[in-house]
């Protein structure tokens, strides 16, 4: 193979490298942004439940005060009904102790609701608690792998950074920079492998004259199509020739 088409596959190589490192730098803060809104969910779930449960509470204290007012209220009538003389008053006091009774079994009846309610808000507080702390625990775990993938991506980047300079020192400057300009329009992807007449990136069929060129290896051939520089790898040994290589062996087109 030609040297020069050994290092551009070489260069691709790094390239392509260098985009999924930087991909992983790049897409680290939001990552671990991500996981910040996941714990703080979390936390506004407890909080929620917290509040629900001060609130139910509260709602429980009110009750009892009125339960309370309302019994002693009715002990106050009874006291009063032994000292009624008439009728008429003993009627009028029956009649007002009757609606502090009615009032005590609504009171009691709530007090019974806010208490189911209570076991509810509780058993959704130790929930919401649980989550919060599994939560907690898989965002620190989560948060550390994204800090090391980072890490490790920094530290290709130098490397590989390091590999393309000392490489790119040997390719001669004019090929480097069809390199760099079919990279920049082809989103990185400078080097195409050509298979069966065809380059396998953009599938768009190569006249049989530029593929028995690329098939040689032994010049620079830019796809007529996508412009990207062409390669060939030839099958391995037990692969069929008809299925990766070229439709007919080079020897046939010697005469063309
Ligand atoms: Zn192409």
């Amino acid at each position: 193979m030609l040297p020069d088409l050994e290092r551009l596959i070489h260069l691709q190589d790094i390239e392509t490298r260098v985009g999924a490192a930087q991909r992983i730098v790049a897409a680290a803060p939001e990552r671990i942004a991500a996981l910040d809104a996941k714990l703080a969910a979390a936390r506004e779930g407890v909080e929620a439940a917290k509040a629900a449960v001060a609130e139910n509470q509260a709602a429980r204290r009110t009750v009892d005060k009125d339960l309370l007012a309302s019994q002693q209220r009715l002990e106050k009538y009874k006291e009063q009904s032994m000292a009624v003389k008439t009728n008429t008053e003993f009627h009028a006091m029956q009649h007002q102790m009757a609606a502090v009774k009615a009032e005590i079994d609504q009171f009691e009846s709530r007090t019974l609701e806010i208490m189911m309610h209570a076991d509810e808000l509780a058993a959704a507080l130790t929930a919401a608690e649980a989550r919060l702390k599994a939560d907690e625990a898989a965002v620190v775990a989560e948060r550390r792998a994204i800090e090391a993938e980072r890490a490790e991506s920094e530290a290709a980047l130098k490397a590989l950074a390091a590999e393309r300079a000392a490489l790119v020192r040997q390719i001669s400057p004019q090929l480097v920079s069809t390199f760099e300009k079919v990279a920049r329009v082809r989103n990185g992807q400078a080097m195409a492998r050509a298979e069966k007449e065809r380059c396998v990136v953009c599938q768009v069929r190569l006249r049989p004259m530029i593929f028995q060129a690329v098939v040689r290896n032994d010049a620079i051939v830019q796809c007529d199509s996508c412009q990207r520089i062409l390669y060939f790898v030839a099958p391995a040994p037990g692969e069929h020739p008809s299925t990766a290589g070229a439709s007919e062996p080079p020897a046939a087109s010697s005469h063309s």
